[in-house]
């Protein structure tokens, strides 16, 4: 028996891989319902979305797509919605392409002139801030208007907290990039395609549900997972309901705070490794607007220092939800937001909200989510050793992004469904 621990995207899809396999495996969920940070449901008749709002068009994710035999849920954004930085006074449309960056007003031409220099800068250094190294690269007013915004809002996190090393190196590898970043991107014509977002009829939920469904009974919610111990060369799992399962092999897919208290009576120098890692609060607030306003939506500027808001989404012009938008406030750089309460959080938002855009909003629903951080504190966790048997996996162990936990779930499920006897193995992110 193969138990997984957390009914989130990476457990319920790294189960769904192993049933296909043939594997006898059980996914044991702590809440009532399947999904974890995926959640949506309808508020004051509009539906809402409180953890990712779309999805990328991935090979992977459409594989699942189709085998989940959800092709007609899906609901595709309109082609050629811009996405929008908010600096100095309002909202500026994002280029992407070289000839769109070149006529536009995002940031100004001494800032595009110095973006230039970038395929003359030298390749990445592993120890080096995130910051720096874009800073480096691109100049000070393009990292702050748009490649900070944009690449710390992945992680709500400060890229100055962050190390090439420990974060960006993945992105890197992946794409196979080497000194410039901008050379590989001029020589495909100079212009960023990526697949169309996507989302379903019912919201991001449908993924989930739709992978509960397919794991029928082998997922288990409202059990929770309180105790692992080694007996005779197996896993007892101790659950929340009284339960000892035993598992020849157990994937722990759980948040870093739950899977370091699983770990800590057999590997704990792994388990104190994976509890140090921070995480970023981020506060998401659901307003209602009647507004003229279109694209995918914005992210704010580094430089607009007095505001909360780190960005929005349009979800009225992305999948046709009238009326809605989602509100993202606080992260690393905004450490205020966690101190406020819900009646203020949404105050701000509607303030702020109507700073950037020229809107009034009206708030529908109030919310905290917490990101790993991917930040300095993941220093450690290279190469933390746990026994055989045992398998780690979560946003915070590999890429945090829905493309990044299907792969990390078809990966596992291969390996795991083809796993050997015992011993003690090494294990990393990847
Ligand atoms: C606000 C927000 C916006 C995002 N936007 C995007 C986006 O636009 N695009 C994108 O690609 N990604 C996005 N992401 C990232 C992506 O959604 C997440 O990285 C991913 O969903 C995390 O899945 P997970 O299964 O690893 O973790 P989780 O969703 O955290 O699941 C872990 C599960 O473990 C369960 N659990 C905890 N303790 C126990 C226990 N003791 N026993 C059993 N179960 C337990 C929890 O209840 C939970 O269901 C976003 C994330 C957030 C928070």
């Amino acid at each position: 028996m193969i138990v997984v621990v957390g009914g989130g995207i990476t457990g319920l899809a790294t189960g769904f891989e192993l049933q296909r396999a043939g594997a006898d495996v059980v996914v044991l969920e702590a809440s009532d319902r399947p999904g974890g940070v995926i959640r949506s449901d309808v508020v004051d008749g509009r539906l809402l979305d409180w953890g990712p709002q779309r999805a990328r068009m991935t090979p992977g994710f459409r594989r699942l797509v189709e085998a989940l035999g959800l092709e007609d849920e899906v609901v595709t954004a309109p082609p050629d919605l811009d996405l929008h930085i908010y600096r100095d006074g309002r909202l500026r449309r994002l280029p992407f392409s070289m000839a769109e960056f070149a006529g536009s007003d995002v940031v100004s031409l001494r800032g595009k002139l110095r973006g230039l220099l970038e395929v003359l800068s030298s390749r990445a250094d592993p120890d080096e801030a995130v910051s720096d190294f874009f800073t480096r690269k691109f100049g000070k007013e393009l990292y702050e208007t748009i490649i900070g915004p944009l690449y710390g809002g992945l992680y709500a996190s400060d890229p100055a907290d962050m190390r090439v090393g420990l974060s960006l190196i993945h992105a890197l590898r992946e794409f196979r990039i080497g000194r410039s970043l901008l050379l590989p991107l001029l020589r495909r014509g100079g212009r960023i395609n990526p697949p169309p977002p996507c989302s379903f009829r019912d919201g991001m939920q449908a993924l989930p549900d739709a992978l509960a469904h397919a794991l029928g009974r082998r997922l288990r919610t409202s059990v929770a997972v309180d105790e692992l111990q080694r007996a005779h060369g197996e896993w007892a799992v101790r659950t929340s309901t009284g339960e000892t399962i035993q598992a020849s092999h157990v994937v722990l897919a759980t948040p870093a705070p739950v899977a370091s208290k699983l770990l800590s009576s057999f590997a704990p120098a792994a388990a104190a490794v994976i509890g140090s890692l921070r995480y970023n609060g981020l506060g998401v607030v659901h307003l209602t607007a009647e507004t003229e306003l279109r694209g995918i939506g914005f992210k704010v500027a580094f430089s607009e220092r007095e505001l909360a808001l780190t960005g929005a989404t349009f979800n009225d012009q992305l999948f046709g939800r009238r009326g809605v938008y989602t509100a993202y406030l606080g992260g690393a750089r905004h450490p205020e937001v966690d101190e406020m309460d819900d009646q203020e959080l949404g105050r701000v938002a509607v303030r702020d909200f109507r700073r950037t855009t020229g809107y009034d909003a009206r708030v529908l629903s109030v919310a905290r989510e917490r990101m790993p951080a991917w930040d300095v504190s993941w220093a450690g966790l290279s190469d933390i050793a746990v026994p055989q048997g045992i398998d780690v996996a979560g946003n915070w162990w590999s890429r945090p992004g829905l493309p990044g936990r299907l792969a990390e779930a078809t990966q596992l499920a291969k390996k795991v469904a083809h796993a050997p006897g015992d011993g003690v193995v090494s294990s990393s992110p990847s």
